[in-house]
């Protein structure tokens, strides 16, 4: 069985520069030469620049890349593990983090003060992340205090946010989560609050909270930071359990009940297995729910034959479908769905952050100020303490 291709749509591939369209990497900035494209000697020069660098440099890709760059990682895997990875390799000067700008800010946060941290284009963020910033989480934060219930709202922030917003939950007292130990980290504020303010995806929140704690979409009210006290009355934030951030991922996001249905109709027998950035409504109609590492042993566990609708990233998908020719994987949407931000580190990129620091100068350095990876270290340590 083979890996079948959702259909490419226009905008898919206009967002992936893969189109003929020569604006298509517009706002990428690079100080220097980027490679061309078709520069036929791209994956020569990049194992040239890596041999050259040898230990001095270790290579970080996240799941969701492409494979054009996963093909140099050292190492791949989440954000969290790729930061831990870099983190326990001291002798590498320089960590090239083939993910978005969050993944390379923890990455810098975990790492030693000489380890240098470059993501190959400043252009690969994350709309999620975007969509918390600090004065925002502030201001929601200052409502909290001035109605009496900050002290008894416990703070969790997805390892998918800002260094920023990691720094102000590990100052106020909460943590981080990953997408594997929500429960945990729910579990664990409740024991010392009476809600959770849950930043910044309100699926991950809301489907942790009714999925695995019990709680009723009831408990659930969404903050949106663009209306004056996040839309919600004094009342409704006081009776919350859960205060979701209106925060999504726009690639999780995509997927629907229709997307669901559809895919039943098509293959009869079909095992339906979505991430939990997925909104509720598909995550009640799929079989299994689970982060991209519970997603990656699923299907290595799967019997041979057994067919798999999966609703993550594209690329992530497309890689477990080669991997796995004897099971039938395909992709729970019809149409295209790759992470636009994180498909800008590309291979001409990577060459040119690579041969900058084989000419001895870093360029694209990730930094996060003293302060703030203070503060978010104590979030991420609390994280680690979970029970
Ligand atoms: S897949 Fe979603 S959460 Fe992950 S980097 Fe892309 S936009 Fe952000």
């Amino acid at each position: 069985m083979s890996f079948t291709e959702p259909s490419p749509t226009a905008t898919a591939l206009l967002l992936l520069g893969r189109g003929s369209d020569p604006s298509s990497e517009r706002g990428v900035d690079c100080p220097g030469e980027l490679p061309s494209p078709s520069d036929p000697d791209l994956v020569t020069r990049a194992a040239a620049a890596k041999a050259a660098l040898g230990d001095r440099l270790f290579i970080l890709g996240h799941h969701y890349q492409r494979d054009e760059v996963i093909q140099f990682a050292d190492v791949t895997g989440d954000s969290f593990k790729l930061a831990r990875d870099a983190a326990a390799r001291p002798e590498a000067k320089y960590i090239v983090f083939c993910g978005v700008h969050f993944m390379a800010e923890s990455a810098d946060i975990l790492t030693g003060p000489e380890q240098k941290v470059i993501l190959p284009d400043l252009a690969a963020g994350c709309s999620m992340a975007d969509m918390a910033v600090l004065g925002q989480v502030e201001a929601a934060w200052d409502r909290l205090t001035e109605l009496g219930l900050a002290a008894t709202t416990v703070p969790i922030t997805y390892m998918n946010s800002s260094a920023d917003i990691k720094g102000f939950v590990g100052r106020n007292g909460g943590t981080v989560c990953t997408s594997s130990n929500a429960e945990r980290a729910l579990k664990w504020a409740f024991e010392r609050g009476e809600r959770v303010i849950f930043l910044p995806d309100q699926h991950l929140g809301r489907n942790t909270a009714v999925l695995e704690l019990g709680l009723s979409l009831d408990d659930c009210v969404l903050y949106d930071p663009h209306k004056p006290s996040g839309g919600l009355t004094e009342e409704q934030l006081r009776d919350a359990k859960m205060i979701l951030w209106r925060g999504h991922c726009s690639v999780h996001g995509r997927f629907t009940l229709d997307s669901v249905r559809e895919v039943r109709e098509r293959v009869p027998g079909v095992n339906v297995l979505v991430h939990p950035e997925c909104r509720h409504d598909v995550v009640l109609a799929a079989d299994q729910v689970g982060s991209t590492e519970y997603i990656i042993k699923a299907i290595e566990a799967a019997p041979a034959g057994s067919k798999w609708a999966i609703g993550t990233e594209l690329n992530l998908v497309r890689r477990l479908g080669n991997a796995h020719p004897d099971k039938q994987i395909m992709f729970l949407d019809r149409t295209v769905c790759y992470c636009s931000t994180m498909n800008r580190i590309d291979l001409p990129h990577l060459v040119w952050a690579l041969e900058e620091l084989v000419a001895g100068r870093v360029v694209n350095e990730i930094t996060v100020d003293a302060d703030t990876a203070h503060h978010a270290r104590v979030a991420l340590a609390q994280m680690l303490a979970l029970p």
